[in-house]
């Protein structure tokens, strides 16, 4: 706990790299709270303020569908979390854990996966997110570290209608998204509960992330909240990643916000201005009051604000 807090006011922060920032997570500390928001389906939780990069939750929110026909699964957290969410599924139910799905491929939604594979979980996730999941991709020339090959999907399946699974007198949808929060996203939708797990292309603390190394794209991210506005009926609840709840109407704000800060990136770059003069322009400004933990470190690129200019800066200014 100490060394996480003592990292938030390093002000070197932002030159740590990847694997340091990784290592000032107190993974002992973190909890893991379970919510039942439909008869049959949790959301799992870790500790606020524990995880540098999302201080609302540590790590990843997972999803949990439990009855007769056996435990699917949304999502795998940190791997160090493994023991501590299994007890909580188990708190849940005694029934075996079938299947799981990720939402993305950042580690603190999959890095979980070889725990509950080997416990027989057949793992789901869209033929890129395998891809990137066997290839990690590098960031900034530093050597990714491998994942555990237990955890790498078994069942995977590209762009098109869902993927659906029938168990517990549920239907699942497993819907691909193109190119948004990465280039292997999944949103999955509970259609007798009327919720649907977005992961990351949508969250409401901190700034949106584009993680490009891994195929994302602000171009797919509108498209990815467009689609979402029209397969989400008016109460469907929609469940980041990371943040609170919300409906669909709550993305209209969001979606606004992207294309505010879009066109005042794109003014910037037609002015000519470099990454570093876009980024010291603070054009997110009116929006930080607005964005929980907007301001924070969410990363060795500095603030989720920094990161998501960036981000926004180096797919506009490329014309892709
Ligand atoms: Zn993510």
């Amino acid at each position: 706990m100490k060394s996480a807090r003592f990292w938030l006011a390093a002000p070197a922060a932002a030159a740590l790299s990847v694997g340091a920032f990784a290592q000032a997570i107190d993974f002992s500390s973190i909890e893991i709270r379970t919510d039942k928001i439909a008869p049959n389906l949790y959301m799992l939780s870790g500790s606020a303020g524990l995880d540098p990069a999302h201080e609302d939750a540590a790590g990843g929110r997972i999803g949990v569908l439990a009855g007769p026909d056996g435990i699917f699964m949304v999502d795998a957290q940190y791997a160090q979390l493994g023991d501590k969410v299994l007890a909580a599924v188990r708190r849940v139910s005694p029934e075996p854990i079938r299947f799981l799905v990720n939402t993305h491929i950042h580690r603190d939604h999959t890095a979980g996966n070889a725990k509950f594979a080997k416990l027989g979980a057949t793992i789901f996730a869209r033929e890129e997110l395998r891809d990137q999941m066997v290839n990690p991709r590098s960031v900034n020339g530093n050597t990714p570290a491998a994942f555990d090959p237990a955890g790498f999907p078994v069942v995977t399946y590209g762009i098109g209608g869902p993927l659906k699974l029938h168990m517990n007198g549920e239907v699942v949808d497993l819907i691909p998204i193109r190119a948004a929060h990465t280039g292997g996203d999944t949103s999955i939708l509970f259609e007798h509960a009327n919720v649907m797990m977005i992961g990351d292309y949508y969250r409401n603390f901190g700034y949106p992330f584009i993680d490009i190394n891994n195929g994302g794209s602000l171009k797919g991210m509108l498209e990815a909240l467009d689609a979402t506005m029209k397969i989400a009926g008016a109460d469907t609840r929609l469940v980041p990643g990371h943040g609170t709840i919300i409906n669909r109407t709550d993305l209209v704000p969001y979606r606004d916000m992207i294309l505010a800060l879009q066109a005042s990136v794109q003014q910037l770059i037609a002015q000519g201005k470099t990454r570093q003069e876009v980024l010291a322009a603070h054009v997110t400004g009116p929006f930080d009051s607005k964005v929980p933990g907007g301001l924070l470190p969410a990363g060795p690129e500095g603030t989720s604000a920094d990161r998501f200019i960036s981000e926004m800066y180096q797919e506009l200014k490329s014309g892709r």
